[in-house]
């Protein structure tokens, strides 16, 4: 289907963002990558009649090193998986490098992703796993907003009209500290069926001083596993505290029967990505070198 017939404006500055949708209101909506905008636009789920390309503004796609690890909004998930600064922590390289296919990493922004707020995404629990920071810019000015505090339900986030995102910071991780996501897709272009995102730190090679424990897909926002979280802390990381993380996370875990698959099934798959994520994530906090790579059925 096409679209409604629209106006394109290309903003040369956030600032002229900023005016343009304060000036055009809710029928205007900021265009990055388009990769949930347009398909949603072609589907006449969104029907704006004014479209502010975020685009052509310099200086809004970087990965820079500066106590945290900062992104421009504009920031592609494909730059983010070429980065050797984001293998540093290496979950965030797992999530960029799984999302989709090369044309849609190749156009899609981090940026976009957070403010889609879409429950089926890959960013948000990866994202709340390391503590990431959101800064926005808006008529009211600059704000620095907790990723908890940001995401408040699916497809809602504390954006105020006509505030953009200009900046996504990950905190550097703490030093024997490790993480993995691991996803359950049917194929490569489509949306999860179950993600899980693991951040540790260990005392030592096998006690867990520190864990965070995230869901993905599996509800209207990423959920925390706070249960398989405590299960770990200040534990040996053994094969019986795996097995209670998988446990944990399947008690919490409330998937929906979809075509993905029965409700039983994603739940079975969340257990069985907790294990994996969780072994990945301690060898990585070991200092081992481990590729992850999402599992496809
Ligand atoms: C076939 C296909 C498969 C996909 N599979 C996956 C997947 O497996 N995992 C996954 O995570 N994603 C997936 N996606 C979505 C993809 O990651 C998108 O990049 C992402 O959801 C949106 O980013 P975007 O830059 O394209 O944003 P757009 O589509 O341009 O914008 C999305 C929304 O965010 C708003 N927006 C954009 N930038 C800003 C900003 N800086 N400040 C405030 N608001 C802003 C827009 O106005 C719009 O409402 C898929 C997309 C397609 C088409």
């Amino acid at each position: 289907m096409y679209p409604r017939a629209f106006q394109y404006h290309r903003a040369k500055s956030q600032s002229e963002a900023i005016s343009l949708l304060s000036e055009l209101g809710d029928d205007a909506k900021l265009l990055a990558g388009g990769q949930s905008l347009i398909p949603l636009m072609k589907l006449r789920l969104s029907t704006p009649g004014h479209l502010v390309d975020l685009n052509f503004i310099p200086d809004t796609s970087y990965i820079r090193r500066n106590g945290a690890l900062t992104f421009g909004a504009m920031t592609r998930h494909a730059e983010i998986a070429a980065s050797a600064e984001a293998m540093q922590i290496p979950i965030l390289h797992d999530c960029a490098a799984g999302i989709a296919d090369p044309q849609v990493r190749n156009l899609g922004t981090i940026g976009g992703s957070i403010a889609e707020a879409d429950p089926t995404g890959d960013w948000a629990p990866v994202l709340l796993a390391t503590g990431a920071t959101v800064s926005t810019l808006g008529p009211d000015g600059a704000r620095s907003i907790d990723i908890h505090d940001f995401i408040l339900d699916a497809y809602t986030t504390t954006l105020q009209p006509a505030e953009l995102i200009t900046e996504i910071a990950v905190p550097l991780a703490a030093e024997r500290s490790g993480g993995a996501y691991i996803a359950l897709k049917r194929c490569a272009p489509v949306y999860a069926n179950a993600s899980v995102a693991v951040q540790l730190t260990i005392d030592d090679a096998h006690t867990c001083k520190d864990a965070r424990i995230y869901l993905g897909v599996l509800g209207l926002t990423a959920t925390r596993v706070s249960a398989a979280e405590d299960a770990l802390r200040g534990q040996a990381v053994t094969k019986q505290r795996i097995e209670t993380v998988r446990q944990a996370v399947m008690d919490i875990a409330q998937p929906n029967s979809d075509m993905r698959g029965t409700a039983d099934y994603k739940r079975q798959a969340a257990g069985a990505l907790a294990k994996l994520a969780v072994g990945a994530a301690l060898r990585r906090a070991r200092g081992e070198h481990v590729e992850v790579t999402h599992l496809y059925a």
